[in-house]
């Protein structure tokens, strides 16, 4: 698992000033207010909304909703029409389903936790249209936990990087991940994984420009790498 390291040691320092920023998005409320309650609120209520959606579109919609609607509490009330319009035009996959969870997310946060987000993932997992990954992404970002959150396109890069064979679980993968590296550094990686998946290996990988060409077996071989399957065991897109 050296490889693991030095790929991680390699992207977190490459990545540092975007996971910088992504720590600090502010979901709508003022800088002083990132990391209080209703700011982790915000953050899940919008994590929401990433089954098979790009990421940049999930924070148009966010920030079109809570300009809308100006708390948690506003959000539990919601007029779903407006919610699921405001999701679709941008482009929120599944807007449909989407919509009633992330309205009866709020309403359990003001009713049954007391605004407060739950840290810890059994808890989240209660939740309609949470799944491993999305409360992976929330206990990283919102708690600073320990933990790694596996998509298709984590998959697909660790797949070609040969860290883990494709039909590695997600729970095993982020597991091992966990396991191998400093518990600090974990959420990082997650995080610079993600940009790096989308930034450089994605579905044509830029090999000429990667980072890690030297540590790839497939650097370069083809312009274009089928992607692996996905193994679906938590599926957040259709709860
Ligand atoms: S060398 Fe190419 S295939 Fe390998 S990780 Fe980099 S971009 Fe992806």
């Amino acid at each position: 698992m050296q490889k693991l390291i030095d790929i991680a040691n390699t992207l977190t320092f490459q990545y540092q000033y975007k996971i910088g920023m992504v720590r600090k998005r502010t979901f709508g409320l003022p800088e002083d207010r990132v990391g209080t309650p209703e700011w982790q609120a915000r953050r899940f209520l919008t994590n929401i909304m990433l089954g098979k959606t790009r990421e940049e579109a999930v924070l148009r919609a966010s920030y079109d909703i809570f300009k809308e609607y100006k708390s948690v509490k506003a959000i539990a009330a919601a007029d779903s029409t407006v919610i699921f319009n405001i999701m679709r035009r941008n482009y929120i996959e599944f807007a449909e389903n989407k919509t009633p969870n992330m309205i009866e997310a709020a309403r359990r946060l003001s009713n049954d936790f007391h605004g407060y987000v739950p840290a810890n993932r059994k808890a989240l997992q209660s939740f309609r249209g949470v799944g491993y990954h999305i409360a992976s992404i929330v206990l990283a970002l919102a708690f600073d936990q320990p933990e790694f959150g596996v998509d298709l396109h984590v998959r697909r890069v660790m797949s070609r990087l040969g860290i883990f064979p494709r039909n590695t679980s997600d729970i095993e993968m982020a597991r091992i991940v966990k396991d191998v590296l400093p518990a600090n550094q974990v959420g990082n990686f997650s995080r610079s994984f993600v940009d790096f998946g989308k930034r450089v290996c994605g579905k044509t990988p830029k090999c000429k420009d990667c980072p890690l060409a030297a540590k790839c077996a497939r650097s370069g071989k083809r312009a274009r790498i089928p992607e692996p399957q996905q193994l679906i065991l938590f599926d957040e897109r259709v709860a």
